[in-house]
């Protein structure tokens, strides 16, 4: 029989502290949303970040739905989103009663479309959510200017970011608050978590206020609003902690990884996901668009036989059919969507696991009637 590799899109990398701070949250029985490596996770993330504040959640979504209540976003309000973007950027919104008014993307850096943005601001507007896709900052020059002459909040959904840079500075510093995913696939893990971070302190209040079921401050068992609870256990954080001391290895490791798919793949007829402007891809997923859409899932399957998981670039939300009642195009969005894919893209991978990727790649067109290719 043949052997054939498996390599899947995603895996965590778990070969640091992890084992060893778990172990101490159960020797220790500090096993619940109370303990010291809460407290270290957050106040390690908030320094890494350059930011004042940052409270643990349990996972990325409610992260966003927090930082969306900590605003006091709900009913009747409107905040912009890209429609290339993962579900959960948008149900947030929609959880607060709120509706979600999409904005295209650009083609080059996949990111959403400032002139679009403008185009879509309303009377009932109240923020706008910048989701730094795959990796790549959104332009933040253009945005911020924008939500600034009209009052508008900025929440940065930074799930997809962590590690990536605008002109220097860390995404998720730039807009009122900020949110992060530790997902299993994400840069850093926590099996399931996520973080609110700021640098205002009220929101940061609001967001520890809300995450802990709305305890009043200095009363047991009052709660003065209808609160939830979003917390992070201390395991979690334990493994948290443990990633968030290998970062600048996985981020190397992603940039390298990067370099090895350009690489291979300069000349052919796939575009790699490169970085626009003075900005950092930290490169969550490495990406590529086909020439043509009709393409993508035939060459999906051809790595698929050769044991190469990838995934379909995001849907558009707007095409999902609880977000789609009123018609509408987002071209570009749209274009990308069917065009585009993401490559295994962990740190674990070595070149010779990438040079396979390639190759693999390669050989689908090699195969295919030349007319057709570039
Ligand atoms: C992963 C992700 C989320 C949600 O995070 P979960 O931890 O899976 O709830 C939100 N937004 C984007 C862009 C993501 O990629």
């Amino acid at each position: 029989m043949e052997f054939v590799k498996k390599l899947p899109v995603y895996e965590p990398s778990l070969t640091g502290n992890e084992k060893k701070y778990v172990m101490d949250c159960l020797d220790t029985s500090w096993i619940s949303s109370k303990g010291e490596y809460i407290n270290k996770f957050e106040s390690g993330l908030a320094e890494y970040l350059s930011v004042k504040h940052a409270t643990a959640v349990c996972n990325g979504t409610v992260a966003l739905h927090l930082a969306l209540i900590a605003l006091g976003i709900g009913q009747g309000d409107e905040v912009i989103v890209p429609t290339l973007t993962y579900i959960a950027s948008v149900n947030a919104i929609a959880y607060t009663g709120a509706t979600p008014i999409f904005v295209d993307s650009l083609a080059d850096s996949w990111q959403m479309d400032p002139a679009d943005f403008r185009r879509k601001i309303t009377a009932n507007t109240k923020a706008v959510m910048c989701v730094h896709l795959y990796g790549h900052p959104c332009d933040m020059d253009s945005i911020l200017p924008i939500a600034r002459e009209h009052d508008l909040f900025v929440i940065e959904d930074c799930a997809e970011s962590l590690g990536s840079l605008y002109k220097g500075k860390h995404t998720g510093t730039f807009g009122d608050i900020a949110t992060f995913s530790f997902y299993g696939n994400k840069t850093i893990t926590t099996g399931e978590g996520g973080m609110v971070v700021t640098n205002d302190e009220t929101l940061h209040d609001r967001c520890v206020h809300f995450k802990g079921q709305g305890l009043a401050k200095h009363r047991q068992y009052w709660h003065d609003v209808i609160g939830y609870n979003y917390r992070m256990t201390n395991i979690c954080a334990a493994i948290g902690l443990a990633q968030l001391e290998q970062i600048d290895t996985f981020l190397s490791k992603k940039q390298q990884i990067a370099s090895w798919y350009r690489e291979g793949l300069n000349g052919s007829s796939l575009t790699l996901h490169e970085p626009v402007g003075d900005i950092y891809h930290a490169y969550w997923m490495c990406s590529v668009l086909v020439h043509e859409a009709k393409d993508r899932d035939v060459l999906r399957n051809h790595l698929e036989k050769k044991g190469i998981e990838t995934r379909p670039l995001f849907y558009p939300v707007h095409t999902m059919p609880m977000y789609s009642q009123k018609f509408a195009r987002f071209k570009v969005a749209e274009n990308l969507g069917w065009r585009g894919m993401n490559l295994p893209s962990y740190p674990g991978l070595t070149y010779e696991d990438v040079t396979y990727i390639v190759d693999s790649l390669l050989s689908f067109y090699a195969n295919a009637p030349i007319s057709t290719y570039k």
